[in-house]
């Protein structure tokens, strides 16, 4: 490669008889500086107009008391401005040299310009790169348009070749060519110190490599099976293919419906078709999942629990993760900033890796980053995570693909050793603001739409915050605009069964899916304007169950598919793990294995499902019934500095928001929902599932004989935190 470019030789033997190139460093490194000045003033000005657009109680906030946090990030910024300029220089010296030698007027401010106009032209190729690499980092759609134009001249079998040419081999030659002139400049001397470089980096290398052959050396033999639970949130039950749910458009790429590979899997695995989440928000609903308790006995009511809440959650619960870690488990949760409360709440997994932004210094330094283009540009790698960790974590770093090239990656490095593993992969696929990258974000939408809901539904940060009457901002959505928030959600699901079928074909590439355990479900389900309903999860069970509703697909590999009708609930899921692993199930577990049914050991049983609601960003109005008050959010909360600047409620707003929770109770054939008066009375309705699945009908003073045995289970849920099966609730029978 060095002698398809002779200019090189020929500008080498010149300078180097002088000892000296064409170009001299501090020259070099001075053009690229002002480049990189400009760039720094540039982020300042763009982080400086963002926080004057922004107007909520945190903004405040941020401006107020944190001004010194934040011009200290940005003076921190610098160490990557430096490493740049200096790398930079390094790097351009000798193409600066290459022409400088061939040009007249010899100065240095020639050479000052030239290494200024390459640090440019690298910088713009560092952004169009972004366009193969990591498009959601782009400024604008616009970039690179011009290479997608130049590639439709192309036939689309060229198109993956043209791209590693252009994006991976053209910069690496570049790159070998200036090292190589480096190291030739410097005779014997670059040469050693090239020799000194390989040498060291191969001792890290090789150390590495052997502690890690330890540690799977170290773990038991495998014949226990691999547990991976892939999980997206808000992934409602009955919006999958599987459960019946067919798309309004079916056109192209719809034709497939929202969920090919889920059906498929659920086609040979055992399909538990109604499986429910006890609270509809992430954080209770994941620790109810990995600890097997109610939010009642972990303790974490709502999202914004606090220092105390945490760390007694943490004393009371026995996560899964803990006790297959004790058995030579890998443990692992990775996600993205959905998956963020494994921040706060570990969980007993070994390694984790998420994204985060419930933390308000977390959300600050990220906003400085993220304005700083430089830092996303050049040090989204390992360099990068070891000068600011923080960014490990920041949410727009954290992509769905991301999520899946961490998984790819980690289950080439397990394939290897003997460990199994448990992990828990967990997207914010299909979260609000439903927004999915293309094609999935136009795959099932109305192109025709013209309204607030084009590819996503947009989320008003100040509405959250600050209002109270989010339902009636939320019920004045027209039909279309519902049908619109629907069909975008469609396109998110679609995304999450691309991320589980990239997740399916790695483990089979890597000789892992015949021994590993595969559950997809999700945290909770969603309302999306379903009948009695608005938008958002966790707020109430006035209509139907959507939100509580997840699915819950488990492949059991040499196990004969089946779909099983009966309720099972997240907190029945850990049991179920530990007893297919062989591990002791701890006392203070409250969910029931469901192992016997995948086995055939056990005949299925109808199981009541109780569920709480979560943090009131809404109360949704249920007829007669004046409800306690609501305050908005930036008023029940606050940060605590004391508490890794989380976001917390504070003291006075906990108690009455467990009080003014809804509460629900579904048998087989019928669902009780309670709902707390400001009078501190409860009002108590009832509703016949088979007949009126959305919830339409009050039955409560029809059907006394009904009432009563559900309003007194669910009293003593609520009260005394005593489940009563089915039986106990109909000793009878339970009337359809
Ligand atoms: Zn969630």
């Amino acid at each position: 490669m060095l002698q398809a470019f002779p200019p090189l030789s020929q500008s080498d033997t010149a300078p180097l008889s002088s000892g000296k190139p064409a170009a001299r460093f501090l020259h070099v490194l001075a053009g690229v500086s002002v480049f990189l000045i400009y760039q720094y003033i540039t982020a300042i000005l763009r982080l400086t107009n963002s926080a004057q657009e922004m107007d909520n109680k945190f903004s405040t906030i941020a401006r107020d008391e944190f001004m010194g946090f934040l011009i200290g990030q940005n003076a921190l910024m610098l160490i990557a401005y430096v490493i740049l300029a200096l790398v930079g220089a390094f790097l351009i010296q000798p193409f600066v040299s290459w022409i400088v030698a061939r040009v007249k007027w010899k100065h240095a401010l020639i050479v000052v310009f030239c290494a200024w106009a390459i640090a440019w032209w690298a910088h713009s190729y560092s952004i169009l790169r972004l366009v193969d690499s990591r498009p959601y980092f782009l400024p604008d759609a616009s970039v690179g348009g011009w290479y997608a134009e130049f590639l439709r001249f192309l036939p689309a079998s060229a198109h993956r070749g043209v791209n590693i040419a252009f994006f991976k081999v053209f910069p690496l030659v570049l790159i070998a060519i200036a090292l190589l002139w480096q190291v030739q400049r410097r005779r014997l001397r670059g040469w050693i110190t090239l020799a000194v470089i390989v040498l060291i980096a191969g001792a890290v290398y090789g150390v590495g490599h052997v502690q890690a052959g330890n540690a799977a050396s170290k773990a038991k033999s495998s014949a226990r099976p691999n547990i991976m639970i892939i999980g997206s949130d808000s992934l409602r039950a009955d919006r999958l293919g599987v459960a019946g749910y067919r798309p309004k458009r079916s056109d192209g790429a719809a034709a497939a419906g929202v969920s090919p590979v889920i059906d498929e899997l659920a086609s040979r695995s055992i399909n538990f078709q109604t499986c429910y989440s006890p609270i509809g928000s992430t954080l209770e609903s994941g620790t109810s999942l990995m600890t097997s308790q109610y939010p009642h006995t972990h303790g974490l009511r709502h999202m914004f629990p606090n220092q105390k809440t945490v760390e007694a959650a943490q004393q009371r619960t026995t996560p899964l993760a803990t006790l297959l870690r004790e058995q030579g488990y890998d443990t692992a949760a990775i996600g993205d900033w959905c998956a963020g409360y494994y921040q706060l709440m570990p969980l007993g997994f070994e390694h984790i890796s998420v994204s985060n932004f419930d933390n308000f210094k977390v959300y600050m330094s990220q906003a400085v980053v993220m304005a700083h283009s430089i830092i996303p540009l050049y040090f989204d790698n390992a360099v990068g995570y070891q000068l600011y960790p923080q960014i490990n974590s920041f949410a727009s770093f954290v992509t769905p693909d991301v999520v899946t090239n961490r998984v790819r990656d980690r289950l080439e490095k397990v394939a290897g050793n003997d460990q199994p593993f448990f992990w828990h992969v967990f997207y914010s696929c299909t979260h609000l603001p439903y927004q999915s990258k293309e094609p999935y974000a136009s795959m099932f939408i109305d192109p025709n739409y013209e309204g607030p809901n084009k590819k996503a539904f947009p989320f008003d940060v100040d509405s959250f915050a600050s209002k109270t009457n989010l339902e009636e901002i939320l019920a004045a959505a027209s039909p279309s605009d519902i049908a619109q928030v629907n069909a975008v959600y469609d396109g998110c699901v679609r995304q999450f069964d691309d991320c589980v079928k990239d997740i399916l074909d790695s483990l089979k590439k890597n000789g892992l899916d015949k021994n590993t355990i595969v559950i997809v479900t999700g945290d909770h389900g969603d309302d999306l304007y379903d009948p009695g309903t608005t938008l958002l999860h966790g707020q109430g069970f006035n209509g139907g169950l959507q939100a509580s509703h997840v699915p819950m697909i488990v492949h059991v590999p040499g196990t004969a598919p089946k779909a099983i009708p009966e309720t099972v609930r997240l907190i029945d899921v850990a049991p179920t793990l530990a007893d297919m692993a062989g591990v002791k199930k701890p006392a203070n577990w409250e969910g029931k294995s469901f192992a016997g049914w995948i086995d055939g050991s056990e005949a299925p049983q109808w199981r009541p499902f109780y569920g709480e609601t979560g943090f009131p960003f809404m109360q949704p109005k249920v007829p007669g019934i004046k409800r306690p008050p609501l305050y908005p959010l930036d008023e029940m909360t606050t940060y605590d500095p004391s508490f890794n600047y989380q976001f917390v409620v504070k003291p006075e707003y906990d108690g009455p928001l467990v009080t003014a929770k809804q509460r629900c109770l579904r048998t087989q054939y019928w669902k009780i929902v309670c709902t707390p008066a400001e009078d501190g009375s409860r009002h108590f309705g009832i509703f016949h599932l088979p007949s009126d699945p959305h919830g339409r009908t009050d039955l409560a003073s029809t059907r006394p004989e009904i009432l009563a045995p559900l309003q007194s289970a669910l009293t003593r849920w609520i009260d005394d935190h005593h489940e009563s099966s089915i039986a106990e609730i109909f000793p009878n029978g339970e009337p359809q």
